[in-house]
Order: structure tokens, then sequence, then C-alpha cells
């Protein structure tokens, strides 16, 4: 049962292998050009001396050809392959060899859930480390799943190439090991923020890993709390901005994240919104549209938990994402409710929990392959 999804996967590694030479080798060509421009017509300290003093007179025909050649590349015409290639990262390939799994649109969706990205070694059920977080990327890309947004689930819109089966990577709680810095003042700026990436976080693992595999694209859906942007006050700002740059989703998790099941419909209103005004003060213009529930636990006050308005800002949750526990079926299953999405805990192999990635779910796809949504033509 194993052999399929596997044997189609070396045959894909393989072409990929070659597109990727191809790719890296055109991306060295182009960066050489560009250095090259900036070295020769940006340099202050080029000595005067080594201008020639005899100048043409103006209006007197110059070769055209050199200059051409030190043009900068033109930057890619697609809008999010311009926004990675201006904050350093490679483009997106624009065409992806289609997957070998047939089609299957019925299938399962696995939703996965993380919270601390750490090796301090505590709270081990709910803490994934480092190394383990991109071995779960590593296992999920050699089987021919990539990754899409929350919101990009509840829509149906599958942003993966024909024959792969979309995933969706979830972060709780905006913790510190999920968007951190190097050491230093803040950055100031958004190409500075993903040069200075720590690479031991999710999102600095996550670039890392699309940097290496152009195809995995950068999405994840970060359910953030606003009283706690990722353990650093001043940086809370750049952080929010950086994840929705890069194409990430932030997603609401209330602004303490309030137990809803024990708090006042007017609480409820201010949990949601202000989260929703801290978002969208650093994002100008951006709405949260998926929130994770706290706790997993189902709000008292159920319509203000939806939609409402706190301080004239209004928000609207269009899905709800559970805590535990099976993969979900898609929207258009009779079985979809947007108001109560399954997700699956990532915790260590090692704990033996069922209802968990890896240790049920990857393995159940491997010998169940057939059950995994597919993207059809
Ligand atoms: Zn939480």
């Amino acid at each position: 049962m194993n052999s399929s999804p596997f044997s189609f996967v070396e045959k894909d590694k393989r072409s990929k292998g070659d597109d990727r030479v191809r790719a890296s080798v055109l991306w060295a060509a182009l960066w050489l050009l560009v250095l090259g421009g900036l070295v020769a017509c940006g340099n202050p300290a080029l000595p005067a001396a080594t201008l020639p003093s005899d100048n043409p007179p103006v209006g007197a025909e110059v070769p055209s050809a050199p200059q051409k050649e030190d043009e900068p590349p033109s930057l890619p015409p697609d809008p999010e392959n311009r926004r990675l290639v201006e904050l350093g990262l490679r483009p997106y390939p624009e065409e992806v060899e289609k997957g070998p799994l047939p089609a299957n649109e019925k299938g399962r969706i696995m939703v996965l859930m993380y919270h601390r990205i750490t090796d301090d070694g505590k709270d081990q059920r709910w803490t994934r480390t480092p190394d383990d977080f991109r071995k779960d990327l590593e296992a999920l890309y050699e089987r021919g799943y990539r990754p899409i947004n929350a919101s990009q689930l509840v829509d149906g819109d599958w942003d993966v190439p024909p024959g792969y089966t979309p995933v969706v990577l979830t972060f709780d709680d905006s913790t510190p090991g999920q968007l951190a810095f190097t050491p230093g003042d803040p950055p100031q700026s958004l190409e500075e923020a993903v040069a200075r990436l720590d690479p031991h976080s999710a999102v600095g693992i996550l670039v890392a890993f699309h940097q290496e595999h152009p195809d995995w694209k950068l999405r994840a859906t970060f359910f953030v709390n606003g009283n706690a942007l990722f353990g650093v006050p001043e940086e809370g700002t750049i952080k929010l901005q950086l994840l929705d740059a890069l194409g990430f989703e932030i997603g609401n998790h209330t602004f303490s994240h309030a137990s809803l099941k024990s708090i006042s419909a007017e609480a409820t209103v201010k949990e949601m919104g202000l989260n929703q005004k801290v978002v969208q003060e650093a994002v100008p213009g951006y709405r949260m549209r998926t929130l994770a529930l706290p706790y997993g636990i189902w709000p008292r006050h159920l319509d203000e938990a939806i939609a409402g308005t706190y301080e004239g800002v209004p928000y609207r949750n269009e899905a709800f994402f559970l805590v535990g526990s099976h993969p979900t079926v898609p929207p258009g299953d009779p079985r979809f409710d947007p108001y109560r999405i399954p997700r699956i805990q990532v915790v260590d192999e090692s704990l033996k929990l069922d209802t968990t990635f890896p240790y049920t779910w990857l393995t159940y796809f491997d010998k169940h392959p057939e059950e995994r949504f597919v993207k059809g033509e």
C-alpha cells in the first residue's frame, strides 16, 4: 500500500531537482547582473580619475549595448513573486509539473495545529522542536502535500498544482518561537526583517524551506492574541506586517486568550474587536476572517463571536477552528461546517497519542492515499 505515494515522489523529486538546478542557475545569473549593475553604476568610491576625461560631446552617438547589459533584470510580472524578490526571496515557479496522484476532490484535508516552536524541553504536549518542525515539512513535501491558508480552505481555493494535496499549518497564541528575529533592535524595514529572521523560529524555518523548495509557498495561518504578539511588544507591528507581506494569514484568537464560555456578550465583542483593531492598526485594511477558539471552547454568545463592531471597528469571523482531532472534509461536502473545522495536534511521536500528527494521521494517509484530497485539473 505504501508504494504508490512514495514511488511517485521519487520520480517527482528527480524532475523537481532538475528544475531547481535550472532555476538556481538562472537566479544566480540574474543576481550577478544586478550586482554587476550596482557596482558599475552605484559605487561612490569609484575614483574620479578613472572617469574618461574625453567625454563624448552631447548628442554624439554612444554605444548602447553595454548599458543595456548593465541594467538590472526586470522583476517578475506576478505581484506576489515581485514582492518575494523585493524581499530578497525566491519567486514561486510559474509552472509546476502535475503530481501523479489521481484527482480526489472529495477526500480529506489535514489542518495541523502548532503552539510553541522551541527546544526548551518544557511543556512537551504543546511544543514542537525546530528540528521536528523541519522534519514535518520534509515529510509533507516528499509525500506531495502543499500548504494553503485556513481561509483558502474555507473558500475552497485550492492553490496547489493538480495532483497535490493541500495541507493547512496553523499556529496559535502568537508565542515567541513562532516569529523571532536575531538579537538587536527591532528591524526598520521588511527587507531587514526577512534578513534577520531567527532561523529556529517557525517563520524562519518556513522561509528557509521555501528558499530550498520554491514550490513550497509561504502559506500558514497565525491565530494571534493582540496582548501577546510573539513575546516582544515593540516588534508586534512589524511582525504582523511581515506575516502579511510574505503571504501568511493572520487569524483571530481573541485579544487576551479569553475562554468564550464564561465571558459576557459585551466582553466577547471586545475580545474579537480589540484584536481586529490591533491587527488593522499594524496592517491597514487587514480583515481577519478566521478564528481559532481559545482552548477549543464553544462561545456562550455565538452571534457576538461571529460578528460585531468594537469602538467603530467591525469584525467578522467566517469560520471557527477547533482543537483536535481528525482531518476535515472539504467545503461542499454536506458534513463540512465552517464553524466546526477540526484540526490535528502535532506532538512528539513518543507520546503515542491518537488523533495526532505525525503519529496517527501522516501514517494513516500513507496507508490510505485514496482518502486524501487531491486537486484535479
Ligand atoms: Zn490558544
